[in-house]
């Protein structure tokens, strides 16, 4: 007798539901694997082989997903060497420039950073793996839910976000050791300045919208401010929120 036909035919769906499992769960291990590679490959030749040193930034350049950052239909190209879109026309920045500004503001253990355009959540990942608390915030609504669902259920705890203009900073939870601004400002926003900590250090890319922007590092010591050029760059625009008037 065939033992196969005995086995009940309310059986058989849970048996084709495992078998699919186990037909899906190498294919996942294989994709994990593509990707943790792929990282690995965009540290060594976009990042490292560019200057960046910083051990706690290449490691967390490592470890974050950053295909789990952008939209689903070009996870694919989440590791190449640059910017990509995230909708409502912003960007993700190329990984050279996420690693660059995190090394810029050297970021210690208990630092606490604000950084003002949360976008996808990437650059606030990254940031988490190093420093304390990590506070962020996005002026476009839609961008702010997705990424703070994203950070929440990838178990980045210590990074809060906000949505809102970030041209005021966040006072309340100021002042910063270290501020990274992802949005290119005409002009650097006075309260970001005055919630930036004595020795701290700012980043941000300031100039005309849609054309090349400096690079700027902020610093502050003995209560006097100084900017330093670092490289041209460009940004997706700081916008303002409408104030009503
Ligand atoms: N750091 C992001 C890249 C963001 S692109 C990442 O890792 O994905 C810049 C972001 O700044 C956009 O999402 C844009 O909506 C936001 N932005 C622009 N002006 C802003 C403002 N005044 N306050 C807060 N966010 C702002």
């Amino acid at each position: 007798m065939n033992t196969f036909n005995r086995i009940p035919q309310t059986m058989s769906i849970p048996n084709r539901f495992l078998q699919i499992l186990l037909l899906l769960v190498p294919v996942i291990l294989m994709a994990q694997n593509d990707f943790r590679k792929a990282r690995e490959n965009m540290v060594s030749t976009q990042i490292a082989s560019r200057g960046i040193k910083d051990k706690t930034v290449l490691d967390a350049m490592r470890s974050i997903p950053r295909h789990l950052f952008v939209p689903e239909e070009i996870a694919s190209q989440a590791y190449r060497d640059r910017p990509l879109p995230i909708g409502h026309g912003q960007t993700i920045s190329q990984p050279y420039i996420v690693a660059f500004m995190t090394e810029v503001v050297k970021p210690k253990s208990h630092f606490k950073v604000l950084e003002i355009g949360t976008g996808s959540g990437y650059q606030a990942a990254v940031l988490s793996q190093i420093v304390d608390t990590v506070y962020t915030i996005e002026i476009v609504d839609p961008l702010y839910r997705l990424a703070k669902k994203r950070l929440k259920d990838l178990h980045y705890e210590n990074v809060m976000v906000k949505s809102g203009d970030g041209y005021y900073g966040w006072e309340s939870k100021g002042p910063f050791d270290a501020i990274v601004v992802t949005a290119a400002a005409e002009f650097i926003p006075p309260p970001l300045i005055s919630q930036l900590k004595e020795g701290g250090r700012m980043i941000i890319p300031v100039g005309t919208p849609f054309a090349t922007q400096q690079l700027l590092l902020v610093t502050k010591k003995e209560g006097k401010v100084k900017t330093n050029n670092l490289m041209f760059v460009r940004f997706v625009p700081f916008t303002r929120a409408a104030t009503g008037s």
